[in-house]
C-alpha cells in the first residue's frame, strides 16, 4: 500500500498501479474501525484497485471543538489498511483539498433541499462542507465506485442527489451500518466516550430498535416520544432530536401514509460527544 500525502505523490501512486479496470474510492475521516473496514473489504472484493481517503475535512465541522478533538490516528489507520488490499492511502494536506486557501472553499453547492431538514440545521454549513470534499475527492480520484455508509443516512442521499445533479460518472454503493455486538453503531467518536457513557451509549439502538414494531399501531408523533422518552431514561443520554422522515426526501413526517419508505433518525449527546443513529421503519 502506498501512502500518498499530497497530490503529485497520489498521482505517481495511481499511475504506478498501471491500468485500473474498476477504481474504488472509500473516503474517511480516519480514525477507522470496523465500520469503515466493512466498507472498504466490499470495495477491494468489488473493485479492481481501492483508494481510501483519510482526511478530517474542516470545511464540514460546523464545532471547531469537534473538529480539534476529532480523532487523528494515520499510523494505527495505516497498519489496519495494509492487509485488507488497499492499494493507496490518500492522507492528504489541507492546502491541497482547498486550492483557494487551507479550509477555504467558496462553493455552494445545489443540495436539492435534502439538507433543510435533520442535520441540516442543527449542523448548519456542514453537508455543503461535505459536498465540497466529497466532490474534491471524486475530482482527483476520479473512481468508478465511491462506498458510503448509511450510518451518515442523510449525507448518503445528499451525496446521491448531486452525484446524479452533477453528472459525475461514477456509481455510489450503499452500504448497511456496523454494529458492535452491544448494538452501538460503529463510529470514530465512540473513542471520545468515557468508560460509563459507553457502557451506556448501546442504549440509543435498544431504544430506535423498538419503533418498527410500533409503526401503525401508534402515531407518528407517539413512536417519536416513545422513543425519545426511552432514551433520555438513561442519564448518561440526552436526545437532541428523535425524527420519523421520508427516506426520500429527509423531510419528517407527521402521518404514516406521506411516505413508502421511511426511516427514524436521531441525535443524542453523551456530552460533550454527539452521536446520530438510524434505523429503517418501512
Ligand atoms: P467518517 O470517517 O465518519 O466520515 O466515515 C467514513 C465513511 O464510513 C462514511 O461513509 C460513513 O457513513 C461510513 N461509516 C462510518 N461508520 C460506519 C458504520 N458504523 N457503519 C457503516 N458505515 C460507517
Amino acid at each position: 500500500m502506498i501512502i500518498a500525502k499530497t497530490l503529485e505523490e497520489f498521482d505517481a501512486a495511481l499511475k504506478s498501479l498501471g491500468k485500473v479496470g474498476k477504481l474504488g474510492l472509500v473516503p474517511t475521516m480516519g480514525a477507522l474501525h470496523e465500520g469503515h473496514l466493512t466498507l472498504i473489504r466490499r470495495a477491494v472484493e468489488e473493485c479492481d484497485a481501492v483508494v481510501v481517503s483519510d482526511f478530517v475535512n474542516p470545511t464540514q465541522f460546523n464545532n471547531k471543538d469537534d473538529f480539534n478533538t476529532y480523532p487523528r490516528t494515520l499510523d494505527s489507520d495505516s497498519s489496519l489498511l495494509e492487509p485488507v488490499g488497499v492499494k493507496i492511502l490518500l492522507a492528504p494536506r489541507v492546502i491541497d483539498m482547498y486550492p483557494e486557501g487551507a479550509g477555504i472553499d467558496t462553493r455552494v453547492f445545489d443540495l436539492g433541499g435534502l439538507d433543510q431538514y435533520g442535520e441540516g440545521p442543527r449542523r448548519p454549513g456542514h453537508f455543503n462542507g461535505m459536498a465540497q470534499i466529497v466532490t474534491r475527492l471524486f475530482d482527483i480520484v476520479k473512481p468508478d465506485f465511491a462506498y458510503f455508509g448509511e450510518k451518515d443516512f442523510q449525507q448518503l442521499a445528499i451525496i446521491e442527489y448531486f452525484v446524479e445533479n452533477l453528472r459525475y460518472p461514477l456509481t455510489i454503493v450503499r452500504c448497511p451500518i456496523a454494529r458492535g455486538e452491544d448494538g452501538l453503531a460503529l463510529s470514530s467518536r465512540n473513542a471520545l466516550l468515557t468508560p460509563e457513557q459507553r457502557k451506556s451509549a448501546p442504549h440509543i439502538y435498544e431504544a430506535i430498535s423498538k419503533a418498527p414494531s410500533m409503526v401503525g399501531k401508534m402515531s407518528v408523533a407517539e413512536v417519536i416520544n416513545a422513543v425519545t422518552a426511552d432514551i433520555n431514561t438513561n442519564p448518561m443520554l440526552e436526545t437532541e432530536y428523535v425524527e420519523i422522515i421520508d427516506a426520500r426526501t429527509m423531510k419528517p413526517l407527521t402521518d404514516w401514509s406521506q411516505a413508502g419508505n421511511i426511516q427514524l433518525t436521531c441525535a443524542v449527546y453523551a456530552r460533550p460527544v454527539r452521536l446520530i443513529d438510524n434505523i429503517k421503519l418501512k
